[in-house]
């Protein structure tokens, strides 16, 4: 006896409505359910300010987190509530070193516009004083798109040029989860950045190639799993303030 197209479509559609109804009967909502361990809860007073958990690296009063590569005191200067480059006197470092983090930046290039190209508000965060996350005033300023704000220097462009106009705050937060290397210093895992700048996301896991470097290809050199956050001093007088890192590992 000859079964129709109709009759067998109904018959499999049948033995599915009856195996999924028994399966919704046997898996129970809570069995999809985690209830341990609770997230820690920390306090957010509001989005302006860091969350209890973090570490707080600038808040405006004093620069006792940071000091130059001879390990001297920051030089330089408090204004207003924030920090400002003292052109000539160095990079600053964290005194605290980091693994990967979420790192939240505050920082405002000069109202009074000097300069053009790399050489306008040129400054930059360096995650494990090696990974250069550019900081540039980058409205209506052209250069090499992998050197303007929000890049990763000379590795990856932003996704977007989100940047606001000189002398207006702006911010960066960024997760950055660092490198590993084996016991003979060869990268077994490199690191990555997420960027959003001024809220907009502009490097989503960008895999890091190496150091910054200006000329040529970078590439890695072994290094040990903690280290500071670098700001740059490229001589332009870029403010910052409230800067915290909440630790991932
Ligand atoms: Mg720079």
């Amino acid at each position: 006896m000859l079964i129709s197209i109709n009759k067998i479509r109904f018959i499999l559609l049948t033995i599915v409505f009856i195996g999924f109804n028994s399966y919704s009967q046997e898996i129970k909502p809570e069995d999809t359910e985690v209830w341990a361990p609770v997230p820690a809860i920390i306090e957010v007073k509001n989005i302006w300010q860091p969350p209890s958990d973090a570490i707080v690296l600038f808040d405006g009063s004093n620069l006792n987190e940071w000091q130059h590569n001879d390990s001297s005191d920051a030089k330089w200067f408090i204004e207003k509530n924030s920090m400002l480059v003292n052109p000539g006197t160095g990079n600053i470092f964290t005194k605290k070193e980091f693994k990967d983090v979420q790192l939240h930046i505050e920082w405002k290039t000069p109202t009074i516009i000097t300069g053009d190209g790399q050489n306008r508000g040129n400054s930059g965060i360096f995650f494990q004083k090696r990974y250069e996350l550019q900081i540039l005033d980058s409205y209506k300023n052209s250069t090499y798109a992998n050197g303007q704000a929000a890049s990763i220097y000379k590795q990856y462009s932003p996704m977007v040029n989100a940047s606001m106009a000189p002398g207006e705050w702006q911010t960066y937060d960024v997760i950055f989860i660092a490198p590993e290397f084996d016991k003979s210093g060869k990268i077994i895992s490199k690191a990555e950045m997420t960027v959003f700048h001024n809220g907009v996301l502009v490097h989503n896991r960008s895999i890091i190639q190496g150091t910054t470097v200006y000329r040529g290809t970078p590439s890695y050199i072994s290094h040990s799993e903690r280290q500071p956050i670098m700001i740059q001093d490229h001589s332009n007088p870029i403010a910052f303030r409230n800067i915290w890192v909440r630790e991932l590992n």
